[in-house]
């Protein structure tokens, strides 16, 4: 037996916010209360005090490139960098090479991922060689494990084609993610199309690239009834439109859209490609001050459920190319807590409770997943941090280190996280 003690228990879902001492029995927790260290013959004591002991965290949106790029990442250093930023759940997306759009494949994501320190899943592409023609053997891949389906990096264009998907994830009553950006609206990807492209000379990827997209797929949703999950939103006019079609669904059908934001989308701007070039391209882009306020705003009312990394590993040589060659998309996992604590719960937009739920309890939700809660009897799958620790970022151990982040100081650190009972990361500054 394990004891966690001293420390100050958050459970959003519960809403627990107090101290109490956790009592691990192998993989599960096996009591929560106040707990005498002396009392239980605990093999290991946890001293936690000064420190905030919260579930797992859970990343809905990470690419592990594996296979096929695994020069990027691999199963193991994405579940490493998992570790390290506090996950104890991530999904994978399908957009490898070859793409998880077939039963072998996926069975060869599967069988790596459960080599895993952590619980590593995956959702399967929609279309067949994510082309947007033909649909994948939806049933088949979910009978073997797909959580759900994603064309994640290649927005769905035709939208007979997607309201064709939707009916096919309804009827499996799983969530259909989507990267919403009409490919037709952008000059050069991964920058947005504003000030900081004109002044670069650049076509940029326009803010209604995006929110025209999602507002096609919002009534889609509506007139479908499928679950459809919005992934990095990063302009208001989409708040908006994710705002309304909640309204609508809430009034039929229940809620069925989901949305999420990423870290580096709430805490950066377009200034960023200034100083950062190709380590602030990403899609969709970073935006303006005014788009980074309404998804902090969009945070705050739910609109947004939840915070996703979209941990997207590229090595350097791939990063030195010219702006519009250069691959999109930077690491997140390793950075994700300290940005929300930094940006999010030091301003007083979230509080630390309401952080962590976007973080754990929503990102559950979706998938159905038995994880991001505290409960006696319940996995033990916990993430233990100092709030107050500020660090210098870097040091990854992604195989990548692709962070406009790298170098910078911000405040939140994961001391440990525990998966099923076992220490999968212990922060090294506690080894004297
Ligand atoms: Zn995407």
């Amino acid at each position: 037996m394990t004891l966690i003690t001293g420390g100050q228990f958050i459970d959003p879902q519960s809403g627990t916010d107090d101290f109490l001492d956790i009592a691990l029995d192998g993989a599960r927790i096996a009591r929560i209360g106040k707990l005498d260290p002396q009392a239980g013959g605990y093999g290991r004591v946890i001293d936690a005090r000064g420190m905030t002991v919260v579930p797992g965290l859970i990343d809905v949106h990470v690419h592990f490139r594996d296979p096929g790029l695994t020069y990027k990442e691999d199963s193991a250093s994405g579940a490493a960098a998992a570790a390290r930023g506090g996950f104890t759940s991530v999904v994978c997306m399908a957009n490898t090479k070859p793409p998880v759009d077939n039963p072998e494949t996926l069975a060869e994501v599967l069988a790596k991922a459960a080599k895993a320190p952590i619980r590593v899943y995956t959702v399967a592409a929609v279309s067949r060689g994510m082309e947007g023609k033909e649909l994948t053997d939806m049933a088949a891949l979910r009978k073997l494990g797909a959580l759900g389906f994603s064309d994640d990096g290649i927005p769905i264009r035709n939208p007979a084609f997607l309201q064709k998907a939707l009916l096919a994830v309804k009827a499996l009553d799983v969530p259909i993610s989507l990267h919403e950006e009409e490919p037709s609206l952008i000059g050069v990807p991964g920058i947005h199309e504003g000030a900081v492209s004109a002044a670069m000379g650049i076509h940029g990827a326009s803010a209604v690239s995006e929110s025209a997209m999602v507002a096609r797929d919002c009534m889609l949703a509506l007139a479908t009834g499928a679950r459809v999950h919005i992934q990095h939103v990063s302009c208001a006019e989409s708040t908006e439109l994710i705002r309304l079609a909640k309204r609508l669904l809430d009034a039929r059908l229940g809620a069925r859209i989901t949305a999420e934001v990423t870290p580096q989308h709430f805490s950066l701007t377009e200034d960023a490609v200034r100083t950062h070039g190709t380590l602030a391209k990403l899609n969709p882009p970073l935006r303006t001050e005014g788009d980074r306020q309404a998804l902090i705003a969009a945070l705050k009312d739910g609109t947004i459920d939840m915070i996703a990394t979209d941990h997207a590993p590229h090595n350097i040589e791939e990063k030195e190319k010219p702006f519009a060659e250069a691959p999109g998309g930077l690491i997140g996992l390793e950075t994700a807590l300290a940005l929300g604590i930094t940006n999010l719960v030091l301003p007083g937009h979230l509080t630390l409770p309401a952080l962590i739920g976007k973080m754990t309890a929503a990102p559950a939700q979706l998938y159905g997943l038995d994880a991001g809660y505290l409960a006696e009897g319940g996995i033990a799958d916990i993430t233990i941090l100092d709030d107050r620790e500020t660090w210098t970022v870097g040091g990854f151990v992604s195989k990548s280190s692709n962070s406009p982040f790298a170098g910078s100081t911000l405040t939140g650190k994961v001391k440990y996280t525990i998966c099923g009972g076992k220490i999968v990361y212990q922060d090294a500054t506690d080894f004297y």
